[in-house]
Parts: structure tokens; sequence; C-alpha cells
């Protein structure tokens, strides 16, 4: 019976169910139902299966004990991430401290580079900032001027970040990563204050079972915003790419591809570069080119050893 189908989105699937968002007439504080959808009997005709993220048609099943649906159907997926696995995503908030941790501005390059694969835009964030004097956070942020990622330094105790912060997410499903202690968790919570509790529960739930492992899950912000934390994701290097290409995720080098002596070049020890050339003259952020160095060193080490 098609009428009674409801439009709603996986936020999580957990031990044999799909939870599904739905946003509901009665909205409590602007947060969607949750339905319970039993995970058996849901293939797709194409062998895929159902990924957090997805749009999915349901048909709520009448239980007294709450609310309970049945997957009736997919929408389209505009993307699918593999790392996290995720379908439906606009965007990655990827979050280093300016200090407290130290950031490793290389991993913060295999970050953005792990997103631009995947074509999701990125916004970079800077947490902490009031542990450092203003001019250094900013010139952080700097080195990204010309990389086409946007990068702030914020807060996660300012009010007036965390109004800036919620309006980048407005109406948008992203994903949260960054290494631990930069403060992913107190930003969640400053944007989305049910979440703790939300992850509470559901691990609560899993200490019946054996294992604690943490599952994608989205946080319905409103029922037009999610966010996803992505536990663990810090682990991850530079993607595994030729060396040779890693250079088309340097945007600042674009202006001078063409112009170096030799074909092909590496920008990183030939005669005559003219990216090396703009990097001394200013042109080029020295911090990006050194840490296009060091990934491009681990790209060709790695392939010494395959
Ligand atoms: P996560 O591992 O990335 O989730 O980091 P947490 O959210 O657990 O934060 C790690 C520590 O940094 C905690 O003690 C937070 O209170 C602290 N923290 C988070 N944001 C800020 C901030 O903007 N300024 C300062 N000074 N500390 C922060
Ligand atoms: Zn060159």
């Amino acid at each position: 019976q098609r009428c009674s189908d409801m439009t709603g989105r996986i936020i999580r699937g957990i031990g044999g169910f799909y939870y599904v968002a739905v946003a509901s007439s009665g909205m409590t504080e602007g947060q969607p139902d949750i339905y319970e959808c039993h995970a058996r009997g849901i293939f797709r005709k194409d062998g895929k299966k159902p990924l957090v993220g997805d749009y999915v048609e349901i048909e709520p099943v009448p239980d007294e004990h709450g609310l309970i649906g049945r997957i009736e159907g997919f929408l389209p997926r505009k993307n699918e991430l593999i790392r996290p696995a995720v379908s439906n995503v606009d965007q990655a908030i990827v979050v280093f401290a300016i200090r407290s941790p130290e950031p490793s501005l290389v991993l913060t390059d295999s970050f953005i580079i792990q997103m631009m694969m995947q074509d999701i835009p990125v916004i970079l964030l800077f947490n902490k900032k009031d542990l450092a004097d203003k001019d250094y956070a900013v010139s952080l942020a700097e080195i990204y001027g010309d990389s086409g990622v946007k990068a702030y330094p914020v807060s996660a105790r300012d009010e007036e970040d965390v109004r800036m912060i919620k309006g980048m997410l407005d109406g948008r499903t992203s994903i949260l990563a960054g290494p631990s202690g930069v403060g992913k968790s107190t930003l969640l919570n400053a944007v989305c204050p049910g979440a703790s509790m939300e992850t509470g529960e559901i691990s609560k739930k899993l200490k019946r079972g054996k294992h604690t492992t943490r599952h994608s899950e989205l946080f319905a912000v409103s029922e037009d915003t999610y966010l996803m934390d992505t536990p663990g994701f810090s682990a991850f290097g530079v993607p595994d790419m030729d060396p040779e290409e890693l250079k088309v995720y340097y945007r600042e080098f674009f202006p001078y591809e063409g112009s170096c002596r030799f074909n092909g070049c590496s920008h990183t020890h030939e005669p005559d570069c003219a990216v090396r050339h703009a990097v001394y003259a200013g042109e080029v952020n020295r911090n990006r080119y050194e840490n296009y160095c060091s990934l491009y060193d681990e790209l060709r080490s790695r392939k010494r050893y395959r």
C-alpha cells in the first residue's frame, strides 16, 4: 500500500536493524522520529547493501512498543563514500587543534586528499584558538589560502564560532573527521546537544553484546541537517596512488604546471622547476609545498617496497 509510505533516512545500522529518521509532524525540538526497521529481507535488486545515509521509503508497522517500520524502497544515491561507509555526503569538516595536540600538517593534507579523491568539499577547522595567540591561529588558516579548502580558526567554547559552524552545517550532510583529542566530540555536542546521549544509549545496548565497536552513525542536528562522526579515521595515511598523481591535489601548483623545464616534473628535485621557484618567491605556501614533498616521498617508498 504505497500511499502510506514515508520517506526517511538511514542514520545507523546495527545488530540487524536499520534506524530510519523521518520528519515528524509534531517534531519534538526539531528532531525527527526514528523508526526501527528490521534488516532482514532488505536487499536491493543490484545486490548493494543499504548504507547509512541512504534515503529510503518506509512503511510504518503498528506496534505498541515504539516506532517500527519496514523499508520498502531506496531513493537514488547522490554519492557513496568508502571510508567512512556512508552515502549522500555534502561536505567534510576536518578538525585539527591549533595546539594540544600540536597539528601535524602532513596529516591534515592527507585528510584533505582523501576527501578530494572522493569529490567531497572540505572545510578545515583549527579548534582551540583560545590556546594560541590570534596571529598564529590566523597564519595557520592562511596556509590553505590557495588550496581550495576553506580553513578557519575556531573554538568549540566560543558561542559565535559554534553559531558559524552551525551555519556551515545547515541543510547539509557533513562528516566530521580528525585525530583524537582535537575537540570533535566537544564540537559535536555544542552544535547537537543530543548527540552524546544517543551515543550513550547505543553503547549500553552494545555492552550486552561482546564487542563495543563504534559504527557509522548520522546525528540529526535538525530535520535536514546531519552530521557523522568518523571514529578512528585518523589511522589512515595518504591514500595509495601513483606518486606522480599527488600534484593533482595541490591546487596552488596549477598556475605553474607546464612551466617547468621537464615534462612530468615532480616539483621535488628537478632543475628549473617553476613550482619550486614559486615557493622561493613566496607565491606558493612553503608549508604546503613541504607537505607535498613528504607525502611524495612516502608514496615513492611505498611503491618501492610493493
Ligand atoms: P575528540 O577526541 O576530538 O572528540 O576531542 P574532545 O572533544 O574529547 O576534546 C579533547 C579535549 O579538548 C577535551 O578536554 C575538551 O574539553 C578540550 N577542548 C575541546 N574544544 C576546546 C576548545 O575550543 N578550547 C580548549 N581550550 N579546549 C577544548
Ligand atoms: Zn616542477
